[in-house]
C-alpha cells in the first residue's frame, strides 16, 4: 500500500470525525453498518454520507455491502488517525519521506516543531505473503477474534515498551518517544542497516559488540528473535544500534534456546560471508560476560547467567494485559514459521474486527497539511475535503 501524505492535507474536522466513528464501530463490528457510523458521528444534514464518499474515494475507508451496507477502516485510514493524534499531542508536526520498508512496517521521517527529525514506524501485521496470511487465518480461526488492526496496535505497543526498557538498561536502541495505535515514534538512527555496509575498519570489534548484545540481552532475560543484518544499524563511527523489537521473547520461552542460537548463527553467517572472516574461538570474552563458548566458537545459551536484569519479568508486568501478550505471541510464533515476505495482499484483509482502541470524538478537530521543505506540514483548518486543495503551496 502506498502511504500518500498528500491526502492528509485535504482532511477536515468532519472527515476525522467520521473516520473515528468507524474506528469506534470496529470495536465490535467487522463491517460497521452505515447507519451506526452516522449515529456515532452525528453530523448535521446527512453530512456523514457525503464525508464517507470522500473518504472512500481516498481509500481511507473500504465499502462492503455483501451482508449489509457498511464500512471499515483501511490501513491508510488508521495511519491518519494515529498521525493526527500525534500531531495533536505536539509530538511532531510534519511527515516527510519514507526511509524504510520493513517486512511488516513502513518507516517515515517526521519533523518536530523545533526542527528536529524523528522516525515513525507504522506497523502492518497483515502485510505478508498470501500463504502466510492464509496459515495465520487458519490458525486464528480457532481462536477468539483477532484482527490486523488490533495486532498491529499490539505490535507497536510491545515495540515501544521494549525499546523504552532496553534504553533504560543502557542498550543501544533508538530513543522511544511516543506510541499511538499502530504507530511508534522514535529517534532517527544516523546510520545504515548492516546489510548495506561493505567495509568496516574494525570488523572484529563490531562483531564482538554485536554478539555481546545477544548475550547481554539474554542475561537480562530477553531474546531478540530477529537479530540480523537488517535490524542492526551502523553509523560512520561504527557505533551499533539495534532496532525492531515486536517479536522479542523471554529466556523462559519454551523455544528460547533455538531462538538464541538462531540469532547468534545469523550474525556468524553474515560476518563470514560479507567479511570473509572466521571467528571460531575468539568470542570467549564477550562484553565482560562469563559465557562459555562451544566447540564451534558460539556463545552457549545454557551457560549464560540469565535474568541479571529481570527485564523480561519487568516487561511482562507492564505494558500489556496477559491476554494481549498471549495474542501477539501466538501470532508472531506463526509468523516466525511462515517465512513471510512483504506483499500487499494483507492490507485487504482486515477481518474479525474487534478490540480496537478508539479515540474520543471530542479529541477530533481538523488537520491541514501543506508542503514545506519536502515535509508535509500540518495545521488546523475548518475546510473540508473538497475545498481542501486551496492549501497547496
Ligand atoms: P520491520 O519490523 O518491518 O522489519 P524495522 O524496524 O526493521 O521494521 O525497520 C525497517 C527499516 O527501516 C530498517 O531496516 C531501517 O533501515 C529503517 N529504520 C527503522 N527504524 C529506524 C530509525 N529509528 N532510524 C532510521 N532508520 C530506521
Ligand atoms: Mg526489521
Amino acid at each position: 500500500m502506498k502511504f500518500d501524505v498528500d491526502v492528509l492535507r485535504y482532511l477536515s474536522k468532519d472527515d476525522f470525525r467520521v473516520l473515528t466513528a468507524v474506528e469506534m464501530g470496529m470495536r465490535n463490528h467487522e463491517i460497521v453498518p452505515t447507519e451506526l457510523i452516522d449515529r456515532i458521528a452525528s453530523l448535521k444534514h446527512g453530512g456523514t454520507y457525503k464525508v464517507m464518499k470522500n473518504l472512500l474515494k481516498h481509500k481511507l475507508l473500504h465499502h462492503d455491502a455483501s451482508k449489509y451496507d457498511g464500512f471499515r477502516l483501511t490501513y491508510l485510514g488508521y495511519d491518519f488517525l494515529a498521525i493526527k493524534t500525534m500531531v495533536n499531542r505536539g509530538v511532531f508536526m510534519a511527515v516527510g519521506r519514507q526511509i524504510g520498508v520493513g517486512k511488516e512496517s513502513d518507516i517515515f521521517e517526521v519533523a518536530t516543531e523545533d526542527g528536529r527529525v524523528l522516525a515513525i514506524k507504522l506497523h502492518r501485521l497483515g502485510r505478508v505473503s498470501f500463504r502466510a496470511v492464509k496459515s495465520k487465518r487458519d490458525y486464528l480461526k480457532h481462536r477468539s477474534s483477532f484482527n490486523w488492526l488490533y495486532l498491529s496496535r499490539l505490535a507497536a505497543l510491545k515495540e515501544f515498551s521494549f525499546m523504552k526498557a532496553l534504553e533504560e538498561h543502557g542498550f543501544p536502541v533508538p530513543n522511544a518517544v511516543d506510541c499511538n495505535r499502530h504507530c511508534v515514534v522514535m529517534s532517527l538512527v544516523q546510520g545504515y542497516p548492516l546489510v548495506q555496509v561493505k567495509q568496516l575498519s574494525n570488523v572484529e570489534m563490531v562483531f564482538e559488540t554485536i554478539i555481546g548484545l545477544v548475550v547481554r540481552l539474554a542475561e537480562h532475560g530477553l531474546i531478540h528473535c530477529d537479530f540480523n543484518e537488517f535490524n542492526i544499524m551502523i553509523d560512520d563511527d561504527e557505533k551499533v544500534t539495534m532496532i525492531d523489537f515486536p517479536q522479542m521473547v523471554s529466556v523462559s520461552h519454551r523455544n528460547a534456546q533455538m531462538y538464541f542460537d538462531r540469532d547468534v548463527e545469523c550474525i556468524f553467517k553474515f560476518f563470514r560471508k560479507r567479511f570473509n572472516i572466521l571467528f571460531e574461538g575468539s568470542t570467549d570474552d564477550i562484553d565482560g560476560s562469563e559465557v562459555n563458548i562451544d566447540e564451534n566458537g558460539r556463545p552457549c545459551f545454557t551457560s549464560i547467567a540469565k535474568n541479571v536484569g529481570f527485564l523480561d519479568k519487568e516487561l511482562a508486568a507492564s505494558g500489556f494485559t496477559r491476554k494481549e501478550d498471549e495474542d501477539i505471541k501466538k501470532f508472531i510464533e506463526v509468523e516466525a514459521d511462515s517465512d513471510a515476505h512483504s506483499g500487499d495482499e494483507g492490507n485487504e484483509i482486515l477481518e474479525n474486527v474487534s478490540n480496537l482502541e478508539g479515540a474520543s470524538i471530542r479529541d477530533i478537530d481538523s488537520l491541514h497539511f501543506h508542503k514545506k521543505g519536502g515535509m508535509c506540514e500540518i495545521e488546523e483548518t475548518q475546510e473540508n475535503f473538497e475545498a481542501g486543495g486551496s492549501c497547496e503551496s
